[in-house]
């Protein structure tokens, strides 16, 4: 492909990118809470009381609005990234209080990633597969975050798109991810129940061990030991550096998927790279 149109392509990826990031802001902010909802919901109704009645929560309703004064975001300082920073210059219009830098940091990190896969795999299916890959790890990632959760609904859908794309082998060939999306559940669960009967406690949680299943489905099963080194590595380096600045109490739950994602993004693009350059050692 000509150089110039495959920048045109990053860009569009890129802009694109910045319109998904935004709508992943909303998923990231409300999807914890609309699965709050639903639990909630389903204790009433086993308690034989009648369901908690409030205002409808979807992710396209209602309209977001400011959490401090309630002002409702309109269209034009809805744009992303461009109305953080020019037209409301990081506070509310209505009421003046300071917006969460995140937003804009969300959409820009899936801004960059969705213009770099589309440079990096050019027009093929590979761009479409890495583009919602991408996505969906950003959501997971700032979810796990915000409330240690990877829900469900994010990470099954990820789990048969990576089968699906792989039907046609466009990361890896189809028994590869099959393997791939077993031994990455079973990888993660043989460790938490180790380290529940070595230690009595719960290291990590189910989402986790979905979340590397989908991974091995996306990138097949010879991935997974890349993936995992570098997300211990990433995650190690982290968690110590919390707990000597003692923002961390040693015992205060760390969330993983965050590392599992990145380690999934590094994986996507120079996977093979660094699986080459290990069996490479090993022989
Ligand atoms: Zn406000």
């Amino acid at each position: 492909m000509l150089p110039e149109s495959q920048g045109s392509l990053a860009a569009i990826a890129g802009l694109l990118g910045l319109c998904v990031g935004s709508f992943l802001n909303v998923v990231i902010h409300r999807l914890p809470k609309m699965m709050e909802r639903e639990w909630q919901n389903q204790c009433a109704e086993l308690r034989g009381e009648t369901a908690v009645d409030e205002a409808p929560l979807s992710l396209a309703k209602p309209r977001s609005r400011c959490p401090h004064c309630g002002h409702a975001i309109s269209a034009l300082e809805n744009i992303p990234l461009f109305s953080y920073l020019l037209i409301l210059r990081g506070k509310c219009s209505g009421c003046g209080q300071p917006i969460s830098p995140r937003y804009p940091i969300v959409e820009l990190i899936s801004g960059l990633l969705s213009a770099y896969a589309a440079w990096h795999f050019g027009p093929t299916i590979q761009t479409a597969g890495a583009l919602l890959l991408i996505w969906a790890l950003i959501a997971l990632s700032a979810i796990d975050l915000d409330t240690q959760l990877l829900p469900d609904s994010i990470t099954l859908p990820l789990l048969w798109l990576g089968l699906a794309f792989n039907l046609t082998g466009a990361f890896a060939n189809l028994s590869s991810a099959v393997v791939g999306a077993m031994a990455g559940y079973l990888a993660l669960w043989s460790v938490f129940w180790l380290f529940k009967l070595a230690t009595g406690k719960e290291g990590m949680g189910y989402g986790d061990f979905k979340l590397l299943a989908a991974l091995g489905a996306w990138l097949g099963w010879q991935m997974l030991p890349a993936i995992i080194l570098l997300s211990s590595i990433v995650g190690a380096t982290v968690g110590i550096a919390l707990i000597v600045a003692a923002r961390h109490g040693r015992n205060v739950p760390i969330p993983f998927g965050p590392y599992l994602a990145a380690a999934g993004f590094i994986a996507i693009f120079w996977g093979d790279a660094i699986t080459r350059s290990y069996l490479g050692l090993i022989a």
